[in-house]
Order: C-alpha cells, then sequence, then structure tokens
C-alpha cells in the first residue's frame, strides 16, 4: 500500500481508498466541451474511485501507459486538488463532527486522460481506465489540521512550464469537506488513510511530453511534476 510522509514527522500515512469528487468548482463545471457542456450543479458530490496503486509518492514522473507498445492515450490533462487524509474510521459521520475524523490535508493532482474518459461518458461506461492508471495521483507530503487554520480559503494554484493554468480559492469548492466526509461515511463508511480529492478548479490542459508541472496549496505546501 502506498505510504505519504507527513511534515516535519516521521509519521507515515498508508493510504487505504482513494475518493476522488468530479465538478466541485463551477469554473471548472462550464470548461467542458459538448456534450457534457453543463453550467448545472451536481445535487449531491459525484464521487469516483482510483486503485490504490494510482498514488504516487517516491516518484515524480507521470506517464500515459502503453498497451501491446502504444500509449493508450494521447490526451493527458491536469487536475490539482486538495487532498483531505482521513485520520479515523466513521460511518454516518453528521456534518458537525465531520473536521474530527480530518487527520491532515495534501496537495494532489488528479491525472485524467481526457480522450478515453469523454469516449467512456459517452458510452456510458465507467471512468476507472481514464483516472484510475499508474501514476495518475501524485500527493505531496500531508499536513496536519492542526497546522491549518482556514482550510476552507487557501489559494490553490498550478503552473506549466511556470505559466499558471489553474488559479483559485478553495472556498469556491461547491460541495465543502465537512459535507463530502458526512456524504461518503454514509454511503461507503471512512477508513483511517483513506484520502479525498477534493474536485478541481478550472484550467485543464492537454499536457506534453517534458512539461513540468508546480502544483501548490497556500499553507499546505508544493508538488512538481514532469510528465515522460
Ligand atoms: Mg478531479
Amino acid at each position: 500500500m502506498s505510504k505519504l510522509r507527513v511534515k516535519n514527522s516521521s509519521d507515515k500515512i498508508t493510504v487505504q481508498n482513494v475518493y476522488c469528487i468530479g465538478k466541485n468548482y463551477l469554473e471548472h463545471i462550464k470548461e467542458f466541451d459538448a456534450p457534457e457542456k453543463s453550467t448545472e450543479l451536481p445535487k449531491e458530490p459525484i464521487i469516483f474511485l482510483k486503485p490504490n496503486s494510482a498514488v504516487l509518492t517516491n516518484s515524480n514522473i507521470v506517464r500515459i501507459p502503453k498497451f501491446k507498445g502504444k500509449k493508450i492515450s494521447d490526451n493527458l490533462q491536469n487536475e490539482i486538488e486538495l487532498v483531505v487524509v482521513i485520520g479515523k474510521d466513521g460511518v454516518n459521520i453528521p456534518e458537525t463532527e465531520a473536521m474530527d475524523y480530518v487527520y491532515g490535508y495534501a496537495v494532489g493532482i488528479d491525472f485524467t486522460l481526457r480522450d478515453i474518459q469523454t469516449e467512456l461518458k459517452i458510452k456510458g461506461l465507467p471512468w476507472t481506465l481514464s483516472k484510475g492508471f499508474l501514476t495518475s495521483a501524485p500527493v505531496s507530503e500531508i499536513v496536519r489540521k492542526e497546522d491549518i487554520s482556514n482550510v476552507e480559503n487557501l489559494n490553490i494554484c498550478l503552473k506549466i512550464n511556470r505559466e499558471t493554468k489553474q488559479s483559485a480559492n478553495t472556498s469556491a469548492m461547491i460541495f465543502k469537506i465537512s459535507y463530502i466526509i458526512y456524504y461518503l461515511s454514509s454511503v461507503f463508511g471512512l477508513k483511517k488513510g483513506d484520502i479525498i480529492f477534493t474536485g478541481t478548479p478550472a484550467g485543464i490542459t492537454k499536457l506534453n511530453t517534458s512539461d513540468k508541472i508546480e502544483a501548490e496549496i497556500e499553507n499546505i505546501g508544493k508538488l512538481n511534476v514532469v510528465v515522460e
């Protein structure tokens, strides 16, 4: 299982389930092309999973997988996201107690093979191939929640080759962290070591080989990744 380092500590967190929230920033909902172009807000959080093996902790290289000698996609895209790390098990966690279940926060990138995702959506098939491939979920070291006083008001920014492509604030999230924990714990139950990617703001971009990606969330940290 993947392990995440904790800032200023020798502790490590063993990652369990990797939950992801889709369409949690309005400006990102608006940037999709047809056929899913929409300004309609989801009524409840949109949930998908990545396999544990997608979490990238000991390397900074993202790559499109090959099958039978050929890359399976030609449209890799970036999605910077605030990652919430769960610190204790819970089922049916009330929204008012949700933050007690948080261990800390990290910077993550939900890499996406957009051409595959679009095709799977059109066909009504699961997105897993486009979201769960090896190296698709780099995560920074974790900052303990005690060190973050304003998690719902942090600047979130991603640069490609030093050019800003994503720039927003976590205050723009449609579903807040406490509600996401309430929802996930009611449906799936949450475990210590589960991590939650909380959705990306606008600015998704097609990446090229050798692109250097710098992802940063104010007060939490930075994540540098290179496209191979
Ligand atoms: Mg995402």
